[in-house]
């Protein structure tokens, strides 16, 4: 499937590291200009060398005025890709006001901020557009110590179908990708043990989990006009965890 992006904006967050640093990659390859969107300057400064002529943002994006100030007069957005977030882990019955406050102002409500900032524009300038949320497998099965982080990407297939209601009128597809464990700097982080890793390895009836580049490969198809059709919807990358 040959995409091509050339003469269309994108917009993606927490471009610095992971997913979202390859999703920069693929886009800036196929063509797109992209405004990468991330917290670490520094990795925003190596972004802007591999790819030259995208347009970095630095933003702590769980602050709502700060991302205002960033993002709030960025030019026309036709792909949006809401990849920023946080996982903090905690048992459920040590859940802290500031892990849950975090988790839920970075992973769900900058989701929120952004596609507005983004759909507002496209509706103004009359263009249609595609959003992709990447939330996460664990949004329909429970993994320990995620509580909050799992509320944050459930909430997040809630917000796909009403987002794709509304702003389906105006030609604005909306979907998510939910990928099973990807071992960026995240999913090393969320399996530290070996031998857990393994045990959930051996779940997935691919007894594998989801490569970067397979995340990256969805949210294009979305992004594209290759699933002209879809909204609403959520493509899962999870090697087959939910089948069981
Ligand atoms: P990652 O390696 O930790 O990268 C996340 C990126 O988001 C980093 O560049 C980070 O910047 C940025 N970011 C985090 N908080 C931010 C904030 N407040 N403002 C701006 N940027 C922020 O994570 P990843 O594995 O690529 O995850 C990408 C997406 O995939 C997330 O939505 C995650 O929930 C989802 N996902 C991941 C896995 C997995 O196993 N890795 C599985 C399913 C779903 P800093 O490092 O500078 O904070």
């Amino acid at each position: 499937m040959q995409l091509n992006f050339r003469g269309l904006q994108a917009l993606v967050t927490g471009a610095g590291k992971g997913i979202g640093r390859d999703t920069v990659k693929a886009l800036h390859a196929l063509g797109a200009r992209v405004v990468a969107v991330s917290r670490t300057d520094t990795d925003l400064v190596s972004l802007s060398k591999e790819c030259p002529g995208i347009e970095p943002v630095c933003v702590d994006l769980g602050d709502w005025d700060a991302t205002e100030r960033a993002l709030g007069s960025v030019g026309p957005v036709d792909l949006l890709v809401n990849n920023a977030a946080v996982a903090l882990l905690q048992p459920f019955l040590e859940v802290t006001k500031e892990a849950f406050d975090r988790s839920f102002n970075v992973n769900l409500r900058s989701a929120v901020q952004v596609s507005q900032i983004v759909a507002r524009g496209m509706i103004r300038r009359g263009v249609p557009g595609s959003i992709v949320h990447v939330s996460s497998m664990v949004a329909h099965a429970s993994l320990p110590n995620l509580a909050v982080y799992s509320s944050t990407k459930g909430a997040m297939t809630v917000l796909t179908r009403v987002m794709a209601a509304e702003l389906g009128p105006y030609k604005i597809r909306v979907n998510s990708v939910n990928p099973t464990v990807v071992l960026t700097a995240m999913g090393q982080k969320v399996l530290t043990d070996p031998e857990v890793a393994r045990k959930l390895k051996e779940r997935h009836p691919l007894q594998k989990f989801a490569e970067s580049e397979d995340v990256v490969n969805s949210i294009l198809f979305l992004l594209s006009d290759r699933s002209a059709s879809t909204t609403g919807s959520g493509i899962l990358v999870d090697a087959g965890y939910l089948v069981s």
